[in-house]
């Protein structure tokens, strides 16, 4: 018998099936894992079998080994479409739906220490990458551990050594090389860390969630939606309740950022640690790997996670839910660039499943869908313990300044934290935006400190004493003299959360502070470190980016502050009102979530602004009519797609070359077939050069379906036939992000 194989690599020229006859003494099934000669190459490569046939029309070799893995048949499907629908390999979707941490030598030991050392990546990716196919790099297991790395995320060196099979001798290397760094860091296998957590029982659901539970029925896509408060993680619990009394496994996805303790603390307390599995990129492979064990086995019947957990191999699927469902996370934003709810959909109409999407501030694609039918749509209009929505006040930051204030607080935030510092209620204040300063400027000359790398400025961050570029992660000392004319008048302008801390610690000089931003949480569990210590030692306030606003649940928690509502309005991307309406709503959320009524006061410089006027009373259906009419008349999803095809090179020449002809070649497809859509000529990027890599797009405005797809498929291939140098192509639909 002939097995079609697909070789696990991202090199485009490999995206196509190999034939090769399955030796009499192995039992290849469809799935599964295996290791095939290929090539000249000495080393063997490893493969998933997609199909077996009963011949091959050319002469094939022989499957070398068989790995005791299987992808399951429907999963190979999957990957099918989406290497399709998210133009890139086969094998960059199969892998999703491997287990963690596989290699050619699959042991595993029990890791036993309490403190490990954590390996990372210290450089790029793509830096290393290069690295790599330039040959600077050139000892194979050296490759295999950064590649392993690369793929897999951080690990333990006993990981790297279990999994690769390099010594430490090979990490140590790659450290002083640069490549690696290492953090002594304590990990249990267990994530849940051992806590005794009290049991909870069902509560009685009030008679919106009632109403809500029974109309989720055997098969179907719902949208919940829900104010902030209204109960319905509680909703999930029942759901998810039922699902375990018919023996069925359930994956609810969370943003990677809501993944707390806290929050798989209300699982395990009502259905107990042994059914639960978590699943986020926080984990070391090593946890990973038992988490999906667990899966597999069907031993964890409920499967909490990020993203990429909808791929796990769920014993006897029955449900599905997206928590947060308009959360820019369930994108992905590497290849391949797939969309979590888009591959939950596949999911639930191929295994007549039901899918839940919940939110307080619906994806505006999402409720248009659900307006449409698309979704069953179950509303929870009040919250659930009764207590009430906070009130909104909106600051004109403009008269501000005409007053006289060039502080980031109003007088009305001021007047505001000083009554809760008073009633010894806790303060929440966002700013999205950290460091101290935004840039740097010469006052003689103008000269503004930028990233070489990314033409971009670099922020200051006052405690480090350095500029840092939150593109590239590049970093350079202050500086006090221009580096142009030699000036020392050097200007600080704008203002991050170091800088508002600061003037906290000013005005406040008794109050105590914390603050989470990526400078704060980036070690493993600071995160939620960070959230427990506001909560349990009650710190007056919380400072914090992007962070602060999901889900937490912060009894005490009376006063929110948003420091700068104009941050996301500006942003040059046809979603800023909805991501402003949707940030707004959900920080306002986090105030009086108890029986102290919250109190919410947004600072902006737009204060009429329709996105910020709706959130004063927190109205999604105002904003959604609002919105929707506007995305009608400028032709915006979800009555029109964009596509936008992403090219980067090192060279500006070579780019310039390439998005010519990808151009060209569209265009005269578009002519020639008479397709119905709008392209526009290739423009730099609104980033125009990240990390050394100069960037251009093309965008495309069309309603989007199968022809187009297969335009955009053979325009790639047009790429790949080029003779290129350092230049990459992606091609993305309704991107995230516009930047
Ligand atoms: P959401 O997920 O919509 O933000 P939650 O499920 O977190 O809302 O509920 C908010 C609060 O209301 C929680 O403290 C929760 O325990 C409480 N709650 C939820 N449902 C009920 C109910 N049926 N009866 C009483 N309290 C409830
Ligand atoms: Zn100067
Ligand atoms: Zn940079």
């Amino acid at each position: 018998m002939i097995a079609e194989v697909i070789i696990d690599s991202s090199v485009k020229t490999l995206n196509k099936i190999f034939d090769y006859e399955i030796p009499q003494d192995l039992n290849v099934k469809i799935g599964a894992r295996v290791f095939v000669p290929f090539g000249n190459k000495k080393s063997l490569e490893e493969g998933i079998v997609i199909n077996i046939k009963e011949k091959s029309e050319y002469k094939v070799k022989q499957i070398a080994s068989l790995q005791d893995e299987y992808i399951e048949e429907n999963y190979i499907n999957l990957a099918k479409w989406m290497s399709h629908r998210y133009f890139c390999n086969l094998a960059d979707c199969l892998r999703l739906m491997l287990p963690p941490g596989r290699t050619s030598k699959n042991v595993l030991n029990r890791v036993k220490e309490k403190r490990v050392n954590f390996v990372s990546l210290a450089k790029d990716a793509d830096e290393i990458f290069i690295d790599i196919e330039s040959g600077k790099i050139k000892s194979e297991k050296q490759k295999n551990v950064l590649e392993f790395i690369i793929n897999n995320g951080n690990a333990t060196t006993q990981d790297i050594e279990l999994f690769t099979d390099a010594s430490s001798a090979i990490v140590k290397t790659l450290v002083k090389n640069g490549y690696l760094e290492i953090n002594n860091l304590q990990v249990e296998r267990n994530p849940f860390l051992h806590k005794t957590v009290e049991k909870t029982v069902d509560l009685e659901l009030t008679d919106e969630q009632e109403k809500a539970y029974n109309s989720i029925k055997e098969q179907g896509k719902y949208l919940l939606y829900g104010i902030t408060g209204s109960g319905k993680t509680e909703v999930y619990l029942r759901l998810i309740g039922k699902m375990l009394r018919q023996n069925k496994s359930s994956i609810m996805l969370v943003p990677e950022i809501s993944l707390t303790p806290q929050t798989v603390d209300r699982f395990i307390s009502r259905f107990g640690e042994e059914h639960i599995a978590v699943l986020h990129s926080k984990l070391s492979i090593g946890e990973r790997y038992d988490q999906w064990n667990k899966i597999k086995s069907g031993e964890a019947k409920i499967i909490i996670g990020a993203r990429s957990a909808i791929f796990c191999p769920a014993a006897d699927l029955g449900l599905i839910i997206i928590d947060e469902e308009h959360d820019e996370s369930y994108q992905s934003e590497m290849t391949p660039r797939y969309d979590a709810r888009e591959i939950a959909e596949y999911l639930s109409e191929n295994k007549e499943i039901p899918l839940v999407l919940g939110s307080a501030t619906p994806d505006m694609n999402t409720f248009y869908k659900a307006k449409n039918g698309e979704y069953e749509l179950l509303t929870l209009t009040k919250r659930a313990n009764n207590s009430s929505l906070p009130t909104v006040e909106v600051v004109d930051l403009r008269q501000e300044l005409l007053s006289g204030n060039k502080l980031m607080i109003s007088r009305k935030l001021k007047e505001e934290i000083e009554k809760n510092l008073q009633n010894k209620k806790q303060i929440i204040l966002y700013l999205n935006r950290r460091g101290f300063s935004t840039f740097v400027m010469c006052r003689d000359c103008g000269y503004t400190v930028k990233c070489k790398r990314c033409d971009i400025t670099l922020t200051y961050h006052k405690y480090q004493h350095k500029l840092k570029c939150h593109y590239c992660g590049y970093e350079q000392d202050e500086v006090n003299e221009c580096p142009e004319c030699k000036s020392k008048n050097i200007k600080y302008f704008g203002a991050g959360t170091q800088k508002l801390e600061d003037e906290i610690k000013n005005i406040f000089p008794t109050a105590s502070t914390i603050r989470m931003d990526i400078d704060t949480v980036s070690k493993k569990n600071s995160h939620e470190q960070i959230l427990n210590k506001f909560k349990e030692e009650n710190i007056d306030i919380l400072i914090g980016t992007q962070m602060v606003v999901k889900g937490h649940h912060f009894p005490n928690v009376t006063l929110v502050g948003v420091l700068a509502a104009d941050g996301s309005l500006n942003i040059g991307d046809f979603r800023a009102n909805e991501k402003t309406f949707q940030i707004l709503t959900q920080v306002a959320g986090r105030a009086g979530r108890e029986k102290d009524a919250g109190r919410v006061i947004i600072q902006t410089y737009n204060p009429d602004n329709y996105a910020i006027e709706f959130s004063k009373t927190q109205d999604y259906n105002l904003f959604y009519n609002t919105e929707i009419d506007i995305r009608k008349q400028l032709k915006y999803p979800p009555f029109c797609d964009i596509i936008v095809i992403d090219m980067s090179a090192k060279d500006i020449r070579e780019l310039k070359k390439v998005a010519k002809e990808i151009h060209t070649y569209l265009k005269r497809r578009v002519i020639d077939e008479k397709f119905g859509l709008l392209l526009y000529s290739p423009v730099p990027s609104p980033i125009d050069k990240i990390k050394d890599r100069y960037r251009m797009r093309i965008i495309i405005k069309c309603k989007y379906d199968e022809r187009i797809n297969n335009l955009l498929n053979d325009s790639l291939d047009e790429f790949y036939k080029m003779k290129t140098v350092s230049a990459r192509v992606a091609v993305e639909l309704n991107p995230n992000n516009m930047l």
